[in-house]
């Protein structure tokens, strides 16, 4: 039987929002994510990770720089008995390594996950920080995506709104909503 999935986006939404992260020492949860997770696993879903880091297109930093700040997130959770089932990354930028099928928004990160971690798209969710998470979400078929009041949230909520998504506080207020569960 295939797993459902939480998609989660990783920079403002699992860690705290740095511009072009590549530095382990700079990786920070975000709030009352190692809980989420729990939450999460508790439910028998996947925690996926979906990122954009064109940064790597950009010659900003390497794939290896982005491989250590996820090994430094599953490092953090560690302690809390939590982790990350899985990072999609998408490496690309239109400008500098012409157009991908895995830029966020566009689905290609959650087709792949799907593919290599047997999930079901339509009975999976995703949470973001941008709309372009919620375009993506929509556009892999999910059943819902949550705007989420971290990283670049704010900016994003009239729109989300607008546009019939679910705008929440943060991750565990996303995972207590869908789980019909109220702090
Ligand atoms: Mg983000
Ligand atoms: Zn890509």
């Amino acid at each position: 039987m295939k797993k459902s999935a939480f998609f989660l986006d990783r920079d403002g939404v699992v860690i705290r929002q740095v511009s072009y992260l590549h530095d382990p020492e700079l990786t920070v949860l975000e709030k009352n994510v190692p809980e989420a997770l729990g939450r999460i696993h508790e439910k028998g879903m996947l925690a996926v990770v979906v990122t954009n880091q064109s940064g790597v297109a950009r010659g900003m930093f390497s794939k290896e720089d982005v491989e250590k700040v996820h090994a430094r997130i599953q490092e953090l959770l560690a302690p809390y008995g939590e982790r990350i089932d899985g990072f999609f990354t998408c490496f690309h930028h239109p400008d500098w390594t012409g157009p991908c099928a895995c830029r966020k928004p566009a689905p290609g990160l959650f087709l792949q996950a799907a593919e290599a971690l047997g999930i079901d798209l339509s009975s999976s969710v995703m949470a973001g920080d941008k709309f372009s998470d919620l375009e993506s979400g929509r556009n892999a078929g999910v059943r819902k995506s949550y705007l989420l009041m971290t990283g670049y949230g704010p900016k994003y909520a009239d729109r989300a709104r607008t546009e019939g998504f679910a705008v929440t506080d943060d991750l565990l207020s996303a995972v207590e909503d869908l789980f019909g569960e109220s702090r």
